[in-house]
């Protein structure tokens, strides 16, 4: 059994580009474009390394962001970058037979299996990975928050000496927090840290709130408050689209609302912004009865001339 710590690139289409109405034999999270990883020698140290370009089938044209964030160009992954399936095959070659597989996050992990599935290929053989950042959490008894990977880092005073946003040199900086972890005894113990995860979440809800949801991958602050505003914004009882009133900000990128069922009357919603690590936003949402004192508080923040209402407000 050997640790492979990987980590990817991904393209994903421009918001309304012709490549983001292209209908994919199967929807996927992102097109990747750079497949990087370190494997862990039996000592718990860093080991050799692999890094492959991906040319891109389906989204072809960079979007800038992505572009932005990991400084590949179209042109580059033109010259250098292979067919998926034979980056997947390289990759495969690489690590070899029974691995256990470490990344940074929910999302390589997930993006991966969508690339494989998406190519009709057997994703069964990256069916035992873990969730670094669980681990490290753990560990490190820094809370159950996800963490930006440069976060951890400066936790553990490491200094970063590859390129961020680089597949490999995420990996890199991933394996090297890895080697200040226990694998073995976070794996034994990782059902119990994913729980404590929850999905973002990481105590007992507070009073009077009666959903909890993750929503991730919005390209910016409006188009995140755009879905909360609408087709996300589901009465908590019927499921139906909920009506809304005008959105409070409070400190935090915090924003509040009150959301009306016809049915079922009225219910505060709360939402967080927060950056993932692909440069997209991930929105928490917390909905509230509409008797709760969470709500009562919108309503006194409502009644207050609007000058003031920005700056007095609390959360929870
Ligand atoms: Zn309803």
């Amino acid at each position: 059994m050997q640790y492979i710590v990987f980590d990817m690139e991904w393209n994903q289409p421009m918001p309304g580009s012709y490549a983001s109405k292209k209908a994919l034999p199967l929807q996927i999270h992102g097109e990747i474009i750079q497949i990087g990883a370190v494997r862990m020698l039996e000592d718990g140290t860093v080991g050799d390394e692999f890094q492959v370009l991906v040319s891109p089938k389906y989204y072809k044209k960079l979007n800038s962001r992505v572009s932005k964030l990991t400084g590949l160009r179209d042109a580059r992954l033109r010259e250098e970058g292979v067919p998926f399936l034979k980056a997947l095959e390289l990759f495969r070659a690489w690590c070899g037979e029974d691995c256990i597989f470490l990344t940074w996050g929910f999302d390589d992990i997930t993006v991966l299996v969508d690339n494989i599935l998406l190519y009709d290929e057997e994703p069964d053989w990256v069916n035992q990975w873990y969730n670094a950042q669980m681990i490290f959490n753990a560990q490190t008894d820094s809370g159950s928050a996800q963490k930006a990977l440069s976060t951890a880092l400066e936790m553990l005073e490491i200094e970063p000496s590859r390129p961020a946003h680089d597949a490999l040199g995420d990996a890199y900086h991933t394996a090297l927090i890895c080697s200040r972890l226990d694998l073995q005894k976070g794996i034994e113990n990782y059902g119990k840290s994913l729980e404590k995860h929850e999905n973002g979440f990481n105590s007992e809800p507070p009073a009077g709130c009666i959903s909890r949801a993750v929503f991730r991958g919005f390209d910016d602050k409006s188009a995140a408050i755009e879905a909360m505003a609408g087709r996300e914004n589901h009465c908590p009882q019927c499921g139906k689209v909920m009506q809304h009133s005008r959105w409070l900000s409070q400190h935090g990128r915090r924003y509040m609302a009150m959301a009306k069922c016809k049915e079922h009357g009225r219910y505060l919603v709360r939402i967080r912004l927060s950056a993932d690590t692909d440069g997209t936003l991930r929105v928490s949402r917390l909905v509230y009865e509409g008797a709760s004192d969470a709500a009562a508080r919108y309503d006194a923040q409502m009644a207050k001339p609007r000058r003031r209402r920005k700056s007095s407000s609390k959360p929870q």
